[in-house]
C-alpha cells in the first residue's frame, strides 16, 4: 500500500457502511433494453462501502481496495474521467446532482468479493452502492426506483454503455430467496419464491473478457432499434419489440436482412420463455426450468450471437451432466459467468470435471462458485 492510501485507511472514521450486492439473471438476456421479461435477483457476493462526509468543502476523495487506487474529484465540478472505474462513481454523483443539488463533499472506501467485468454487474452493485449510501449521509430522500433510473444514467453518461435497467433493479430490490420477475415495459416487479433444494446456483467464470463486449452491447441495442422503426413506419403504435407478437415479425421477414430477422426472432422468443420459466417455477418443474435456459443459451448463440467459445464449451459441457438441470451465459455475453442449475451432492466433482476439460481446452483456469438468492443494497448492520 503506498502511504497516501495508509493514511487515508488509517484515519478513516466512517459514518455509515453499505453493501451493494452483484446479481445473477436465471433467464431473459438483453430483453430488458427491449422493454422485455428479466428474472434476476441478487447474489451473496457484494461491495462493501465505508462513507463519511469530508473534512474539505468540496474535495471528495475515493479509494477502491480491489484496485489499490484512491482519486479525488471537487463535487461542484464533475467532468468525465480517463479512468473507467472513476466514472462509475462521479457519473452517479453527477446525476444526483441534476436531481437533488444536496450532495456535498464525502470520502469513500470501496471493498469487494465481487468478480469484476464476469456478468455478475459489479458495475451497477458499484453504482448502486454509491446513490444509496449518498442518499443515506445527505438525506436526500430519494426513491429507490429514482436510485436505480439514475445509477442506469450515469452508465450510459458517463461510461457510455447503453445498458438496459435489470442490473441496477436486480441490485437495489432483490430479497432473499426470491426472484424478480421484472417487467421492463413499466418498471414493476413480482417477487417469486425460489427453493431449489436440492440443486444450487454454480456459476462458471470462464475468466475471458473478450473485447467486443461494449461496442457489440450498443450494435444490438441498434439492431434491435432498427427493426422497431421499420415496424413502426407502417404501426405507429409500435414503440419497442414488445408491441410485436412472432408473428407479425413474419411479416416482415421478407424485407428484414437476416440478422435483423434473427435478433428480433430472439428477443421475441426469450420473452415467451421467461413467462413459461416463472410458470414452471411456480409449479416447481425444475426440469423444464432448466431446459428453459438451455434454450436461452442457444438463442444467445445461434441468433443474438453474443456468446463466445468459452461460454459454449461450458454449456455444451454442463448439458452431457445429468446432474445439471439447466446452464446458460449471463450477462452481456462475450466472456464473463455461466449459470448452472446443478445437484449440490454433484457440485465439487463436476467443478473439477468442467475446470480440467476447460484448462485442456483453452488453457485457462476455470474459477466458480455457489451463490444464493440475496437482498439487494442496504445498510450494512
Ligand atoms: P460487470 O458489471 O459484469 O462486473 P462491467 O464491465 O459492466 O462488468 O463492470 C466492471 C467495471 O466496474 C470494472 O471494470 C470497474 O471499472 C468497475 N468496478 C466494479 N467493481 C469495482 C471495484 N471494486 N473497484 C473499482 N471499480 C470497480
Ligand atoms: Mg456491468
Amino acid at each position: 500500500m503506498n502511504e497516501q492510501i495508509t493514511s487515508f485507511v488509517n484515519s478513516f472514521k466512517s459514518e455509515l457502511k453499505v453493501i451493494s450486492p452483484g446479481r445473477i439473471n436465471f433467464i431473459g438476456e438483453h430483453t430488458d433494453y427491449n422493454n422485455g421479461f428479466v428474472l434476476p435477483t441478487a447474489i451473496d457476493k457484494k461491495i462493501t462501502f465505508s462513507f463519511r462526509k469530508a473534512s474539505s468543502k468540496t474535495q471528495c476523495t475515493i479509494l477502491s481496495t480491489t484496485y489499490q487506487k484512491l482519486f479525488t474529484f471537487a463535487i461542484d465540478e464533475i467532468t468525465i474521467r480517463e479512468a473507467t472505474w472513476e466514472n462509475y462513481i462521479v457519473g452517479v454523483i453527477a446525476e444526483i446532482q441534476k436531481v437533488t443539488n444536496g450532495v456535498g463533499a464525502f470520502d469513500c472506501i470501496i471493498d469487494s468479493d465481487l468478480p469484476l467485468g464476469s456478468g455478475v454487474s459489479s458495475s451497477a452493485a458499484l453504482e448502486c452502492g454509491i446513490a444509496y449510501g449518498v442518499n443515506a449521509l445527505f438525506e436526500l430522500d430519494m426513491s429507490t426506483l429514482q436510485m436505480i433510473q439514475l445509477s442506469q444514467n450515469a452508465e450510459h453518461n458517463y461510461v457510455g454503455t447503453k445498458c438496459g435497467i435489470m442490473d441496477q433493479y436486480a441490485v437495489m430490490k432483490s430479497k432473499e430467496g426470491t426472484v424478480l420477475l421484472l417487467d421492463c415495459l413499466v418498471n414493476k416487479h413480482t417477487y417469486i419464491d425460489v427453493n431449489f433444494d436440492p440443486y444450487v446456483v454454480l456459476l462458471l467464470n470462464t475468466n475471458v473478457s473478450h473485447n467486443l463486449a461494449s461496442s457489440e452491447y450498443n450494435t444490438r441495442r441498434e439492431e434491435c432499434e432498427f427493426v422497431v422503426q421499420m415496424i413502426q413506419k407502417e404501426d405507429a403504435k409500435v414503440s419497442s419489440l414488445r408491441d410485436i407478437t412472432l408473428s407479425k415479425l413474419e411479416e416482415y421477414k421478407s424485407r428484414l436482412s437476416s440478422v435483423h430477422y434473427e435478433r428480433a426472432a430472439y428477443v421475441l422468443e426469450e420473452n415467451e420463455r421467461v413467462l413459461e420459466a416463472v410458470a414452471y417455477l411456480r409449479t416447481g418443474d425444475l426440469k423444464q426450468f432448466g431446459s428453459l435456459m438451455y434454450a436461452s443459451h442457444r438463442g444467445l448463440q445461434h441468433q443474438y450471437h453474443v456468446s463466445c467459445p468459452e461460454l459454449d464449451f461450458l454449456v455444451d459441457f454442463s448439458e452431457t451432466k445429468e446432474e445439471v438441470l439447466g446452464a446458460r451465459m449471463m450477462g452481456g455475453g462475450f466472456g464473463g459467468c455461466t449459470i448452472n442449475l446443478i445437484h449440490r451432492d454433484m457440485v465439487d466433482t463436476f467443478i473439477k470435471e468442467a475446470s480440467k476439460a476447460y484448462k485442456k481446452t483453452f488453457d485457462i483456469d476455470l474459477t466458480s462458485f455457489v451463490t444464493v438468492p440475496s437482498q439487494g443494497t442496504s445498510m450494512y448492520s
